[in-house]
């Protein structure tokens, strides 16, 4: 991993500002196309951080694209979901409709992007921790790099100077909050939904079960179901991870305490997983993700946005990582195809591309809970959907991006509905 002098300013085809899921998928693939690529990341690697494990199958996928097997890197096999609501639950086996067979896994946030880093830097990313991209470069109108400084003075061999970073095109793949976005002129649509969500780690004698526990409807303080759910989710090493998602969409999002909701959600689920809700491993964190494709604009004539900093995750259920994987595919896609022909506006495409991998389920989980957000329609959908595996199964099929091509079952059926709504009110 790359350390910076002081005073260093260094030339790159690509930067790529932020190390997670998103960051790092392009980094892997422009480097392996032969470009010179340096990724910048403000974490050392060293601190701990908590998000959800669970990987989709359509995440899997998009690992298995970059050569990453995560069962054999020491991830769990899950064989899908146990949702519940009240007392009752279905167990819903991840879809594998088409020619695919993966199944989900939960993999440690921290462990899948040490390895994504590990492999970036094994196809000749100079990859450079601890510091924090904080000012784009902007020359005659074009992002042309940016400046970054040490986020860990022990992490950097530098005393606590700035370098620059100068390139041709830059990734902003920062995260949820994406200030360096920001800077650049994106901005969430706030018609559009976005979930609060918060998780830790528990022992747990069950956690090498194969099945995680959904757990929807969670009542607010009157009683109301919230739109979002609860998990529980085997880690496969001694672990579980627990966490709570609330989403925009429901009414009185801001009169929800995340971490208390977190807290009466471990007592609920304790005796179950065999969980001591006193002896929580990590403090949970509340974070905001926007969703949807929320986030606008997705490029600049020099740059593209990637992952949360463009607002990919599912609205149905906040998970990001292989919307987040799939975006640094596409940024890859279309940057290799800037550099090798030499012409920057192949970027334009960059949109269009987004839409096509990822547009239907945007709409379709921004229509649903917008529907579920109201606690009447919210209950009458848990009373008959939770006593149906198919319906359940649609559920999942939208939640980890995976409608089937044939057009038959439940969920397509939904996103033919969505997509003609979003028709007449395209602004849901
Ligand atoms: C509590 C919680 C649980 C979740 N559970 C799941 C789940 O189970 N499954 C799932 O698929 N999704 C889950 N998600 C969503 C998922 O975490 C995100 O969608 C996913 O991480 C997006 O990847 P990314 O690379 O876009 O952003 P991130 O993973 O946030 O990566 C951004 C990186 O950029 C770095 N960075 C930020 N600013 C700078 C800067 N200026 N300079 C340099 N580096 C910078 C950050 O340190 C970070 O490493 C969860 C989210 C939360 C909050």
């Amino acid at each position: 991993m790359g350390r910076l002098a002081t005073d260093t300013t260094r030339h790159t085809d690509v930067l790529v500002v932020g190390g997670g899921p998103a960051g790092a998928s392009a980094a892997i693939r422009l480097a392996r196309a032969g470009h010179a690529v340096t990724l910048v990341e403000r974490r050392t690697g060293r601190s701990p951080f908590t998000r959800g494990d669970l990987l989709d199958p359509t995440a899997v996928r998009e690992l298995g694209d970059v050569g990453l097997a995560p069962v054999e890197l020491g991830a769990h096999p899950l064989l899908g979901l146990r949702m519940w609501a009240g007392d009752r639950s279905v167990a819903v086996r991840w879809p594998n409709g088409g020619s695919h067979h993966t199944p989900g896994v939960a993999w440690r946030r921290s462990d899948l992007n040490r390895v994504l880093l590990d492999t970036a830097t094994a196809a000749g990313v100079d990859v450079i921790l601890g510091y924090e991209a904080t000012t784009p470069i902007v020359e005659r109108g074009f992002v042309r790099g940016a400046v970054v400084v040490p986020t860990d003075a022990d992490a950097s061999d530098m005393a606590a100077d700035s370098a620059s970073i100068n390139c041709r095109f830059l990734v902003v793949a920062d995260g949820a909050n994406s200030r360096f976005g920001r800077g650049l002129g994106t901005t969430r649509d706030r018609q559009w939904p976005y979930a609060i969500s918060t998780s830790a780690y528990f022992d747990s004698e069950r956690s090498g079960d194969s099945w995680v526990d959904a757990v929807l409807g969670l009542p607010d303080r009157n009683g109301n179901p919230i739109t979002g759910h609860g998990w529980v989710a085997p880690v496969g090493d001694g672990t579980v991870n627990v966490g709570v998602t609330v989403l925009s969409t429901y009414r009185d999002v801001l009169g929800v305490n995340a971490l208390k909701l977190l807290d009466s959600f471990v007592d609920e689920v304790a005796a179950r997983w065999h969980v001591d809700p006193a002896s929580r491993l990590t403090d949970p964190v509340r974070r905001r993700t926007p969703l949807g494709g929320s986030v606008r604009p997705v490029m600049g004539p020099t740059f593209l946005v990637a992952g949360d900093a463009a607002g990919m995750a599912n609205p149905f259920n906040s998970h990001g990582v292989g919307a987040a994987l799939m975006t640094g595919r596409v940024t890859a896609e279309v940057l290799d195809e800037a550099l090798t022909v030499g012409n920057s506006t192949t970027l334009q495409r960059y949109p269009a591309r987004l839409d096509e991998e990822i547009g239907r389920y945007h709409k379709v989980g921004r229509l649903s809970m917008r529907f579920l957000g109201r606690p009447r329609l919210m209950r009458v959908a848990l009373r008959s959907g939770i006593r149906s595996e198919d319906a359940m199964g649609a559920a999942l099929r939208i939640a980890s991006n995976d409608l089937r091509d044939d057009g038959a079952g439940g969920a397509e059926r939904a996103y033919r509905m969505a997509r003609m709504m979003t028709r007449f009110a395209p602004s849901w």
